[in-house]
Order: C-alpha cells, then structure tokens, then sequence
C-alpha cells in the first residue's frame, strides 16, 4: 500500500513527524521495531516496584508551537521543569539556580534562548538555507546565533571568561559534559553549551514513558498508522517518486516521502546497500564520529538516603566535579579506558515524582561520564559491570554514606546496552559527537533534513536540529517533507 510518508523510528522525534504529518492530511505510517513506541522514553521495572527512564534523566525542551499544537499536556504529559543543580566536593558545595543573577545561571539562560532561537529558525519550512555559527564577530549580538564563540572557544576559557568563581566553573562544566566524554581544554569545546543542560528541560511526572504515550495518542488521532514490532532492514527505490521500506519479515511499504529517525550511520550504512548510494555520501556517513560515553547504574533503595535534605534529594548532583579531571577522562576514554576521574551525577527521581518506587522506598541513578563503547583489552564483562557499580557506588557513599546497605537492587546500562536496545550506534544518544565540525550545516550536511537522497528525511538525533530540543529534529523534517509536497504540487 502506498503512503505519503513513512517513518522509520517511533520515539519522540518520530512520533512527532507523524502526528504533525498526519494533521495536515499526509497517508502516515511509522515503523518500529520495538513491540512499544517510545525509545529513549522508556521507563522500565528494572527491579519489582521500582522504575526509572534509563536512556533520559532529563529531557530537553519541546519547543512551544507543537507542544500546543500535539495538545501534549491534554494528553497526559506533564513536565516538571528542573532549575537547579548542586555539586559537592569534601570541602564545599556549588548551587547553581537557573532562575537566580548569578554569572553561571546567567551563562546557561543566554545558551538555553540561544537554543530557542535557533529552533524558530529550523522550523522555517522554506529554509534552504541551513543553520550555521554565526561567523561575523562584528555583528555578534546577543541575537546572533550560535555566536561564534561556541565554534571556536575552549569551554574552560569561555566559563571562566563569564565566571569567577572556579567552583561554579567546574561545576557548569559538569553540567555541560554530563554523561559525555568531553575535554574542557580543547578548542571549539564550547560547543558543549549548546547542548541540553540544567534549566532548558525537566522530567515528564510518571516517568518519560508518559510523553510517548500522550505523542503517540497524538499521532493516532490524526489519523497516523503505527506498525510496532517491524524492523525496516532495507529502503529502496521503486519509482522515481517513490521508496520502499523492505521490513525483516520480507513485507514492504512504499512512500513518497521517508523520514529515518535513526541516526546517520545506521540510515545509510545499513539501510542502504552500498553500491546505491553516491560514493561522497558514504564517505561523509562513514566519517561522521560517534562519541557513545555514557554509563548508568539504576538502584532500587530500601530508602531513601539517610543525611540529605530533601532538597538535596530533588536535584543533580555532581560529584567533586573539576576541569582538569574531565580532561584526564576523557583522554583515557579516547584510548578506550575509564580514568579514576571520570564525572558522576547523582540524583533520585522517586524524590521529585513518588510513583517510580513503593511507598518509603527510592530509586537513585548514577549517570557516569567517559566510559568508553569499546574497551581497549575486551569486553563490557560481568566483573566490568561489577566495576562500574563499584564506582558509582562510591560516588554516592561520598555524598550520602550509608547508601550502600539500603540497595536492594540494580541494573548496569553501558554504551553497548544503549545501541543494542534503541539501534544507536556506538551507544552515542546524541547522535554523533559534539564538535563544531559536526553541528549544524554540518550535522550531517547543509541539507539537512533533505539528504542527498531524494524523497529520504533525516529526523532524529543526528540531524541538524536535534541538539536543539525534544521533537524538534522529527518537526523540522516533518515541515520540510510538507513543504517539498506542496512544491511538488
Ligand atoms: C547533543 C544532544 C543532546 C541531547 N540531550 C538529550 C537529553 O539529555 N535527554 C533527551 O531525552 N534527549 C536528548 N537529546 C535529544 C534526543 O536525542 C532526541 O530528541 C530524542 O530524545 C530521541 O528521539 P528519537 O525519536 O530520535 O530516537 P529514539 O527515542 O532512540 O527512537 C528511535 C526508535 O527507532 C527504533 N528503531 C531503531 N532501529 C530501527 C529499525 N531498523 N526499524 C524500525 N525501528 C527502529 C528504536 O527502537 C527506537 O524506538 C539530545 C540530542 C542531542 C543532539
């Protein structure tokens, strides 16, 4: 049967194409090979009672314009925007409240509008032109977007430049390579600060799983068809107006239009049989850089940990957060191995939304940065595992001891778990590394969404606009394809 769009990929972004799509009248499909939608917002039991969204602590905005216009609040998605984060060395702490006048939260308000802007501006549904640095210091404003300063500057030189004092520099770094492997001291590092950090998101109240469903109810009543447990293994083109999505199960559904929400690796290095695709295009796919680092240890709690205030408990914390020790991580992540130093963030869902645990009970995460997708000497092994629990283990002890004799349960989630369980290469949620060289008109090519493929949408996280919210990579190809059919017309 043949269909307007299809969609390969039912997370957020994916989700959100089709119900924008579908609302204005395009034969819909999405294809997922999961048996639910969702992806990265799942949220799972990983221990009887208990349960925790393990591919997002926090999720980016959801620009304002589709949010109303998927009526998600309606739908059951109610966000809970975070403002506030804390780090904790043996010797003091850093509060910084995104709401207050201080450099640091001022710092993150003006990268946080910079990220709305440049969201207004992917939505432009005629732009051929692409999102870029603005590279003209004389008109640098605060208007202009990105400033050029991201593109070109070490983090550590841009923080300081804006903050004095080296606790609050250290700790608005770890906010910023949370998760990720990522040096400080490395020109064009700032670019860091155009990702999603403290203050531009928050959590969805029931867990992340919530979002799904309300995107996925959206989707629905437009009118979108949504094929669950299919896995697209190859897109070909049948006519010179249309694809074909060739499914595991031998099954096919054509479209004029495929929007992928993969990431660009997996979209053209093995959807695609190589001798279809122009040489240049997979050269660019097979040089764009992955940069999977994140690690995360959910715990079931018998309680909730002894000594913390319960504001403690409602926000990040990062755990004795300094420069030169990102630096030290990420240089032993690079050669496929963990340094001692490598960042911990700390927090308690169950505190800030009660229903992820039984009554008086806790879930708490660790997320670990810097931990490498492939190890240099072998496998992610069980005693590997054990390691990694260890550290994040004594992360916690360091900030509420005593944590340790309340576990009652965990489970370890490496970057291999991640590409296994949502298809991303090398376990890299961001859909590539985040350098300048590979951000906007370069993530993955001016184009984008439109790829060197007609007919072929690029969607998800590797796509031009994803670094810039929730369902913002998924709407901005969803814009595109409608505007391309009326082109068409
Ligand atoms: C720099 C950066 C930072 C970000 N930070 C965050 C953050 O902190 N928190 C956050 O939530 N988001 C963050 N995002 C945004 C995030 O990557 C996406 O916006 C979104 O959360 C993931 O949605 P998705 O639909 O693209 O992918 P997913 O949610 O991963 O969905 C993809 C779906 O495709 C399915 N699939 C995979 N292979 C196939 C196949 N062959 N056939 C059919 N289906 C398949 C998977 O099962 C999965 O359900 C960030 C993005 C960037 C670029």
């Amino acid at each position: 049967m043949g269909y307007d769009a299809a969609i390969i990929g039912a997370g957020a972004e994916g989700l959100a194409a089709a119900a924008l799509l579908a609302r204005f009248g395009a034969r819909t499909i999405v294809i997922e090979r999961a048996d639910r939608a969702g992806g990265r917002l799942a949220t799972h039991e990983f221990h009887p009672g208990f349960r925790a969204s393990p591919y997002a602590e926090e999720l980016p905005p959801i620009p304002a314009h589709i949010h109303w216009a998927l009526d998600l609040s309606r739908r059951g998605a109610i966000f809970m925007p975070l403002h506030r984060s804390l780090a904790i060395w043996p010797d003091g702490t850093s509060e910084i409240d995104l709401r207050s006048d201080a450099p640091s939260a001022r710092l993150l308000r003006h990268c946080a509008d910079a990220a709305a802007l440049g969201v207004a501006r992917a939505m432009e549904p005629k732009r051929r032109s692409p999102l870029r640095f603005a590279f003209y210091p004389g008109r640098s404003s605060s208007g202009t977007w990105p400033q050029v300063q991201l593109a070109t500057q070490r983090l550590a030189d841009l923080i300081e430049q804006s903050v004095d004092n080296p606790r609050d520099a250290a700790h608005l770094a770890a906010i910023v390579l949370a998760g990720r492997a990522g040096d400080p001291f490395r020109e064009g590092g700032a670019a860091h600060l155009l990702a999603p950090g403290l203050g531009s998101g928050g959590i969805v109240l029931g867990g992340h799983a919530r979002l799904a469903e309300a995107l996925l109810d959206a989707a629905k009543t437009f009118g979108a068809e949504i094929a669950l447990g299919l896995e697209a293994s190859e897109i070909r083109r049948v006519s010179r107006n249309n694809l074909q999505i060739v499914l595991a199960d031998g099954s096919a559904h054509e479209a004029r239009a495929v929007i992928s929400t993969l990431d660009v690796k997996q979209t053209f290095l093995s959807l695609f049989p190589w001798n279809m695709l122009p040489r240049p295009l997979i050269e660019s796919a097979g040089r764009f850089r992955f940069a999977g680092a994140m690690a995360r240890v959910l715990f079931a709690l018998a309680r909730q940990p002894e000594h913390a205030t319960p504001e403690t408990l409602r926000v990040p914390v990062h755990v004795q957060p300094d420069m030169v020790g990102f630096a030290a991580a990420h240089a032993a992540w690079r050669a496929g191995s963990m340094s001692a130093r490598a960042q911990a963030v700390l927090r308690v869902p169950s505190a800030l939304d009660p229903s992820l645990a039984p009554p008086g009970a806790a879930v708490m995460t660790v997320t670990l940065g810097s931990v490498p997708f492939r190890l240099f000497d072998g496998a992610w092994t069980h005693e590997r595992r054990a390691g990694l629990r260890g550290r994040a283990l004594n992360a916690a002890e360091s900030v509420w001891p005593g944590v340790s004799a309340t576990v009652l349960g965990q489970e370890v989630i490496v970057p291999g778990d991640i590409e296994e369980a949502l298809g991303v290469s090398e376990g890299d949620l961001d859909g590539g590394e985040i350098a300048p060289d590979q951000l906007f008109e370069l993530r993955p090519w001016p184009e984008c969404p439109r790829t060197p493929i007609e007919g072929l949408y690029l969607g998800g996280r590797s796509a031009s606009a994803s670094v810039l919210g929730t369902c913002a990579a998924g709407a901005a190809a969803a814009q595109c394809v409608l505007a391309d059919f009326r082109r068409l017309a």
